[in-house]
Parts: structure tokens; sequence; C-alpha cells
């Protein structure tokens, strides 16, 4: 299939950008990388009237320090999060997460910020958002405003995001140096989209966890933080028996879909498996000195 007709907008900064989303008057469409987009206009599953394309725009393309946070513009792609020396340096399971997107034509086209945007459920991105607390920081008409990706993420391929705004940048806060971490996900192939996937970070004080954080999806129309297995963990050792409370308490939380690929009862137990591997992995990091 081809596309419906549209205009085409190559804007050459961010005010440009959206002066022609506002001219476009609630029906024109950013372009990034394509990779999501371009398939949904070729099954003119959208039908935007302009296409206001953002690759022009300088400055976007960075990944930059700015202290307690890492900034990355909305035209960094996933080929450079991937191999990013900051991040692999202080958001460990990022570098890790972003290894499992997609293949590498796809890693050289498509972004982290427009992977938000389109809010699919079964993307890494956004799950990674979550867990990190990332915040999204959107511009628009009225100026800059930053939101938090919990409040971002509405519901399966929709966002807070108005027709007239778009996504510069997103902010994830630096872990704590010795924070541990743990990633993994199924997927039939490598590359593939995963049927479910976890993520946890947590820190060791004197042997007990605090911040326990915990991110999935793959498992219901929105990745997810599991505030209940969560809270299972605070404070406690992290010991086998805890560790079985908190799954118990991860598939109580949850309620999975079932499709083609797997029956929600499936998918309910692969997460909680998932969950206890990624739990342990993160504490040996966390804590190596406990046995
Ligand atoms: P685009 O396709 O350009 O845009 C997507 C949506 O976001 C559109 O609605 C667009 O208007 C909006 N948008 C984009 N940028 C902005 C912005 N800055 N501000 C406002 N709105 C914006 N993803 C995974 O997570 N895991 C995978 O395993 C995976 N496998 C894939 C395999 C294939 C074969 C393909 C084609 C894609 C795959 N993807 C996967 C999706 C890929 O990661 C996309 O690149 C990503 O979802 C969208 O990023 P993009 O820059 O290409 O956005």
């Amino acid at each position: 299939m081809k596309p419906a007709p549209f205009a085409y907008v190559a804007a050459t900064s961010v005010q440009h950008a959206i002066e022609a989303l506002a001219a476009a008057g609630g029906d024109g469409k950013i372009i990034a990388g394509g990779q999501s987009l371009m398939p949904m206009l070729n099954f003119r599953l959208v039908r935007p009237s302009v296409l206001v394309d953002i690759n022009r725009i300088p400055g976007l393309d960075r990944i930059e320090d700015t202290g307690k946070m890492l900034r990355i513009g909305a035209l960094v792609r996933h080929r450079l999060t991937a191999s990013d020396p900051l991040i692999a340096h202080h958001v460990p399971v990022l570098h890790e997460a972003m290894n499992h997107v997609a293949h590498h034509t796809v890693r050289n086209r498509g972004t982290f910020c427009g992977s938000l945007c389109h809010a699919d459920p079964a993307a890494e991105m956004p799950m990674m958002a979550l867990l990190l607390d990332a915040v999204v920081e959107i511009t628009g008409p009225a100026g800059t405003r930053h939101l938090p990706v919990r409040e971002f993420l509405v519901a399966s391929l929709t966002t807070d995001l108005a027709p007239d705004e778009l996504v510069t940048a997103v902010e994830i806060a630096k872990p704590a140096p010795g924070t541990g971490w743990g990633f993994a996900e199924f997927a039939r192939r490598h590359g593939d989209y995963a049927l479910a996937c976890v993520a946890a970070l947590v820190e060791s004080r004197d042997g007990a966890a605090c911040n326990v954080r915990i991110a999935a999806m793959g498992i219901g129309d929105t990745a997810l933080r599991l505030s209940a297995a969560e809270a299972a963990l605070e404070g406690s050792g992290f010991s086998d028996e805890e560790i079985t409370r908190a799954v118990s308490a991860l598939r109580d939380e949850i309620e999975p879909m079932s499709d083609l690929s797997g029956s929600a009862d499936y998918r309910r137990h692969l997460a909680g498996e998932l969950a206890r591997n990624v739990l342990g992995e993160a504490w040996r990091r966390a804590a190596p000195e406990v046995p």
C-alpha cells in the first residue's frame, strides 16, 4: 500500500516544526525515524494532512550529561543509545536493553523519543523510561513543559502530547553509583518484539534493599511499573522466599492479554519467572558481599 496524499514540511528549527503543526490545525504528524510511522502511513492507519520532518533540526541528535541527568535529544537513534559511553557507564541497564531492540537497519533510523511518542506496549523504550523515572521535555506554542513519563504514557499508542506539541528530549536521572540492575526478555528470535520483558533496579543499604524499581512490558496495554512487587521487596534482604513473595505479588497485579503468541496464563507465568531471574541478578550486583 501507499500512503494517502500529504503535504511535507522539512522543519529547520523546533519553532518551525511547532508552527507547521499549528498550521495543520491538529492534523499534522511529526516524522523522526519513520520506523513506526511509515508502516502506519502505508497501511493508511493514519492519514495526516501534513508530515513535519524534524530530521534537519540541529542540536537534537545528542546525548548530554547535565549533572544528575542524561538528556537524550529527539533525534538520538537507537544505534547511538545502544553504543553511547555515557549510557553504558551511568545506566548499564539501558545499555543492555537497547541491544534487544530490533535489527541494525531499524536501529540506524529509529529514535528513543519517537518510540516514547508511539507508545507501543511491546517496545523496550517506554518500559525503560518508566523504570528510570524519566521526564519528557515537550515543546509547543505555549513554551516548554516537563512531564514524568508515567503521566506521558496514557494507554496503548496514546500519550499526553497535544497535536501541536513535539517531544524535544527525554531526561533520565542517573541511578546512584552501585545500583544493581537486571534485564531479561523473551522473544522468539533476537531483535523481534518480546512476548514479555522485565527490568529492575535496586540499591543495598547495609544489606537491606531500597529504591526497588521493577518495570515490565508485554503483559498489559502499556508498559508498567510493578508497585506491589516493589513494595514487597523494599527493606528486605532479597532472600529466595522474599523474591518468591514479590513474584507472587507481581503475578497478582498484572492483567496480561491472550493472543496468538501466548495465553494470559502463559504470559503471567513468563513475567514471574523473568522477574525472579532479573531480581536475583540485580541484587547480586547491588550487594555482591551478601551471600
Ligand atoms: P516515527 O516512526 O518517526 O514516529 C512514531 C510516532 O511518534 C509517530 O506518531 C510520530 O508522529 C511520533 N513522533 C516521533 N518523534 C516525535 C517527536 N519528537 N515529537 C512528537 N511526536 C513524535 N521497537 C522496539 O522497541 N523493539 C523492537 O524490537 C522493535 N522492532 C522493530 C522491528 C521492525 C521491523 C520495525 C520496522 C520497527 C521496530 N521497532 C521496535 C520500532 C522502532 O523502535 C521505532 O523506531 C520506534 O518505535 C519509533 O521511533 P521513530 O523515530 O522511528 O518514530
